[in-house]
């Protein structure tokens, strides 16, 4: 399926289809979106069918404004207002309690609902034109690569779909920070490029959820499987295929960036050029053990996991 340019009949024919209850993909900053009109549970039925997500994982809802995330919950906790001004539109999700609007698919039968507002002016301009809140996580199939491209959306998704709009390349590349605002002290359950600090500024003292296990409803921690092996190494050897820092050895070495947000932007088309070729296996290199780069230690964690 080839990806529509992003003029206002697209646009149109992609918000009919979603009121229609059909399935799009649409571009955020974070990574590309599978997304269903989130008050309509067979829509969403669909989102788990064509990803092969555990029905036990919950969906984020978008939505193009605040008074919008008030339709979808009626206790609004401390410090939202805040975040809300401090970081939305952008990649922040936060979980809040949810009310009987919210179907139960969408949450994993959860009393709560994990809410953002993207920045991506496609994704807005859609919400606005459906006036839907929007479930949407990314569109891949489950335990496959975040697409960060249009190009690089899988069959079996684009199979299930009535449209893919094309924005370009993601801006941000990984997908949100999750913050858990629902019960007691603000919980980081995923890290992204808002970090904690930076929402510490804002809120003050935030926990950050430890990495062993399952952190969360849905949180795997194999997240992605990569079709070749990934494994972590301080430094790449020479003839070595994978992603190093500085000077590069051989064809299969890609350089990446040595800032936290220009590498997340780069990680996942990166990781997704090496799997088409050939190869034993893949090195990450590590990148500094500092707050920054915990979005992107998240992701490589998942890529190198075992189980
Ligand atoms: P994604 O698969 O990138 O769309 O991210 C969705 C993730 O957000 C899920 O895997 C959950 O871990 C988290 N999430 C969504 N809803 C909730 C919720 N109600 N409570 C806790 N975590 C949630
Ligand atoms: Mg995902």
């Amino acid at each position: 399926m080839r990806p529509l340019r992003p003029v206002e009949p697209n646009l149109r024919r992609a918000a009919n289809a979603l009121l229609a209850g059909e399935l799009v993909v649409l571009p955020t900053e974070t990574v590309y979106g599978l997304a269903a009109d989130a008050a309509n549970p067979e829509a969403v039925a669909k989102i788990f069918e064509a990803k092969g997500r555990p029905s036990d994982n919950p969906l984020i809802v978008h939505v193009s404004h605040m008074d919008a995330v008030e339709l979808w919950s009626d206790h609004l906790p401390k410090g939202m207002l805040k975040l809300a001004r401090a970081f939305w539109p952008g990649p922040l999700t936060v979980v809040v309690p949810k009310n009987p609007r919210v179907p139960d698919i969408v949450t994993a039968g959860l009393d709560t609902v994990a809410i953002r507002i993207p920045s991506h002016s496609l994704a807005l301009a859609i919400l606005e034109m459906t006036q839907m809140g929007l479930a949407m996580p990314s569109a891949n199939p489950f335990m496959g690569l975040s697409p960060t491209r249009a190009d690089r959306i899988d069959e079996s998704i684009t199979a299930h779909v009535a449209c893919i709009i094309d924005g370009g390349p993601c801006r941000v590349g990984i997908e949100s920070t999750v913050l858990d605002l629902s019960d007691g002290t603000p919980k980081i359950l995923r890290p992204g490029t808002i970090t904690a600090e930076e929402i510490e500024a804002v809120i003050g003292t935030v926990e950050v959820s430890t990495t062993d296990a399952k952190k969360a409803p849905g949180m795997y921690r194999r997240h992605y499987a990569p079709k070749v092996p990934a494994v972590l190494a301080p430094k790449a050897l020479e003839g070595d295929a994978g992603l190093v820092f500085g000077y590069t050895t051989g064809a299969n070495q890609i350089q990446m960036p040595s800032d936290p947000a220009n590498y997340a932007k780069k990680l996942y088309v990166a990781l997704s050029d090496l799997e088409t070729r050939e190869l034993p296996r893949i090195v990450i290199e590590e990148p500094p053990q500092t707050p920054e780069w915990a979005g992107v230690w998240d992701r490589i964690n998942k890529a190198t996991a075992t189980e």
